[in-house]
């Protein structure tokens, strides 16, 4: 190991891929913010059908960590990262629900639309609002996929978000902190000119 990037090194690609009658629309609108955020080349997917075995019969939502373990078993591709979008209920044990769901440093992670569709007064939130939400979770659980953590600024794309009200709060960008780490995961992954700079 020399510690310089091989040249030749083809140039990491992330994966948008939807998942049952997830709508493409919210897939690509997730590709092009990944693209833009962390200047990634991104392919979107064709849809796939979501592994069955996730499915909790008792709770009737599905459960996040054998979907992560399922779609990394899928001959999906020699991608990077992989990004699952659904509009089905996920859950972990512990929680009511997640909005999305990824291991640090895995090659997974999970985002769904489900609880992003409806407000709980039962009211309908426009969709450009539902588009921005979901893109806000990709870029999270993407995040944790390049080893960043939970971090404390709350107006940072890493800050937990338990609710849509939180992540609506949210800004739409990585703090300074959060950015620098970025960069140096992707560097190491050999991107030339991360996030932009
Ligand atoms: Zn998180
Ligand atoms: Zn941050």
């Amino acid at each position: 190991m020399t510690g310089t990037t091989d040249p030749n090194r083809a140039a990491p690609v992330v994966a948008v891929a939807p998942f049952g009658s997830a709508p493409l629309i919210a897939a690509n609108v997730i590709a092009a913010h990944v693209s833009g955020y962390l200047n990634l080349a991104v392919e979107t997917l064709p849809p796939m059908e979501i592994p069955p075995d996730a499915l909790d019969e008792r709770r009737l939502q599905y459960n996040a960590a054998t979907l992560i373990q399922a779609i990394e078993a899928m001959p999906i591709g020699d991608y990077f990262k992989i990004i699952a979008l659904f509009d089905v209920d996920l859950f972990i044990p512990l929680f009511t629900h997640v909005f999305g769901e990824a291991r640090q440093n895995g090659r997974v992670a999970l985002a769904s639309l489900f609880r992003l569709e409806s407000h709980m007064d039962g009211s309908s939130p426009p969709a450009d609002r539902v588009l921005e939400r979901v893109a806000k979770i990709a870029l999270h659980e993407l995040g944790h996929l390049l080893n960043l953590l939970h971090c404390d600024d709350d107006r940072c794309l890493m800050h937990f978000s338990g609710g849509v009200e939180t992540l609506d709060r949210t800004a739409f960008n990585y703090c300074r902190y959060c950015r620098t780490s970025l960069r140096r995961a992707l560097r190491s992954h050999g991107t030339v000119n991360p996030i932009g700079s």
